[in-house]
């Protein structure tokens, strides 16, 4: 929003003139709150779910011009009821923050230095210590002559930012491999 030398000078004043009612004891909720819906003003409301874990709480998500400009828990669904954890109280901060990296970013082995890296660079270089790795360590049968058919070298790990069905398409793809050990974050 613009603001010219007069309304600056009007919230100036009122930024001051709120710290000092809030020492003083007054309540400023109320204040807070329509500040709040000055940001709103005119925003699209969407029902969103978190995607940090499979309680999927639900989010209110005000979107203006395009961007999304706040989000906060949506107080008609029955799971969350409004509220939200730390990670998804945070959730704004996802499309905004500066220090969130938006490339893939490499380290060398003994390197004290992290790279800017493209995709198709990142993708082919997991592609090829994952083929490495299964070629060098994959069993087909254990001691006893049974066919296992496993890899016990290569882990994987979930993120709480996957959604189910990228989650079935991880597992599925990590089984293909003959992967066996496998964690994730979101299983509450
Ligand atoms: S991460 Fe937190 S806010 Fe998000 S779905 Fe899970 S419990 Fe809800």
């Amino acid at each position: 929003m613009l603001l010219n030398r007069r309304d600056f000078l009007k919230a100036a004043g009122g930024g001051v003139a709120c710290v000092s009612l809030s020492r003083m004891g007054f309540d400023l909720g109320p204040v807070k709150a329509y500040a709040a819906d000055l940001k709103m003003d005119g925003a699209k409301e969407v029902i969103s779910v978190c995607p940090f874990c499979s309680v999927s709480c639900h989010i209110i998500a005000h979107v203006k011009d395009g961007k999304l400009v706040n989000t906060e828990g949506d107080p008609d669904y029955p799971i969350n009821q409004g509220a939200l954890c730390a990670k998804g109280a945070a959730m704004l901060s996802m499309t905004r923050n500066p220090h969130r990296a938006m490339k893939p970013m490499y380290r060398a082995p003994h390197s004290d230095k992290w790279e800017e890296k493209s995709w198709d660079w990142a993708l082919n270089r997991i592609a090829d210590l994952v083929k490495e790795s299964r070629d060098k360590n994959f069993v087909e049968k254990n001691d006893k002559g049974q066919r296992v058919n496993r890899l016990e070298k290569v882990f994987a790990l979930g993120t709480s930012h996957m959604s189910n069905e990228e989650c079935s398409l991880t597992h599925q793809a990590m089984r293909a491999l003959g992967v066996v050990h496998m964690d994730h974050q979101a299983r509450i």
